[in-house]
């Protein structure tokens, strides 16, 4: 089992240091803000997360809280003050947003090198190229989880299911750049099980609870599973747990290694925030 957490931990450890470092030579440090407009709970408790965590490596963070009716021009005009501003280094916006305002245009207002989530099209066309300066946190914390674990990429056969902006393209990029062979799957894919079957690093982010079976993966596959999904606990109760998009216990007899749901890539990708974060600082300051 891929013990996210503990990666995460020691990378967080690694980045502590590096932002002691930063905070040294340049006699501040790296600054976060973070837009959270509405009250949906679910991101309330990930900005609370990432707020925690800067804290814990040494950076600085300011979070924007808005009321749901917040309007876009509003919002927009609150980035451009953050890209204005020396002391923030990373702009991030809590997705997913009210309806009433558009995500295209509030992501692409944040200044590229402040693009921490790495959603703006400047970055995302740097990835495409094959030249990542920030690339999107959950597809680079799976790539770190892979480098950490010294598994083998150029050559092998990759398959991502799913091709969102935030997760699976990217990630097949960053597997590119692997000099992985990329196959992307989504739901039009014919065959999914077989071309499972074919992946030697199988990534898989789409958000079905149990979408892949054990016998869909090739033995001693490396199975990294993105998918967050909140299923209803059996007993009836208001209480609820998470799994992945993949069947853990069958995968796990297959797999080499696995990611479990949570505690595998969820950690990864705040840690990499932060690691963006930091080169945002690094790359301003130089
Ligand atoms: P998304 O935008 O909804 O994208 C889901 C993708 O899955 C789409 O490309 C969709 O294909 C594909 N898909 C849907 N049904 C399918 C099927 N039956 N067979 C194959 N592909 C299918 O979701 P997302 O933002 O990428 O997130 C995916 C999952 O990862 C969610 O559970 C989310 O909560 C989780 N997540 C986790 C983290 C983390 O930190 N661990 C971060 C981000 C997201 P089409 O493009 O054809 O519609």
């Amino acid at each position: 089992m891929i013990d996210g957490k503990a990666i995460a931990s020691a990378l967080c450890k690694d980045l502590k240091t590096r932002v002691d470092h930063f905070k040294a030579r340049h006699g501040y440090a790296p600054g976060l803000a973070v837009i959270l407009v509405g009250e949906d709970p679910a991101s309330a408790i990930y900005v609370r997360r990432k707020g925690e965590q800067c804290r814990v490596v040494g950076m600085e963070t300011m979070e924007h809280r808005l009321p749901v009716e917040t309007r876009e021009e509003t919002v927009l005009e609150l980035i451009q003050r953050l890209n204005g501003d020396s002391a923030v280094h990373g702009i991030l916006v809590q997705l997913p947003l009210p309806p009433h305002i558009g995500t295209r245009t509030v992501l692409a207002a944040i200044a590229p090198s402040k693009d921490v989530d790495g959603f703006h099209v400047t970055n995302a066309g740097w990835l495409a190229i094959g030249e990542p300066t920030l690339a999107p946190c959950t597809p680079w914390g799976c790539i770190r989880l892979l480098h950490t674990l010294n598994i083998p990429l150029r050559g092998e056969r990759a398959l991502v299911i799913g091709r969102s902006v935030i997760v699976g393209r990217p990630m097949a990029q960053l597997l590119l750049i692997e000099d992985c062979t990329v196959t992307i799957a989504h739901r039009y894919s014919e065959n999914l099980a077989d071309l499972c079957r074919e992946a030697d690093i199988l990534v898989v982010a789409v958000g079905i609870p149990n979408l892949v079976r054990g016998d869909w993966i090739k033995p001693g596959a490396v199975v990294i599973d993105v998918g967050i999904n909140r299923l209803q606990s059996a007993d009836g109760t208001n209480g609820h747990r998470i799994v992945g998009d993949v069947a853990f216990d069958e995968a796990a007899r297959v797999a080499s290694a696995i990611t479990p749901v949570p505690g595998g890539v969820g950690p990864m990708t705040i840690a990499c925030l932060l690691e963006n974060t930091l080169r945002a600082a690094e790359i301003a300051a130089n």
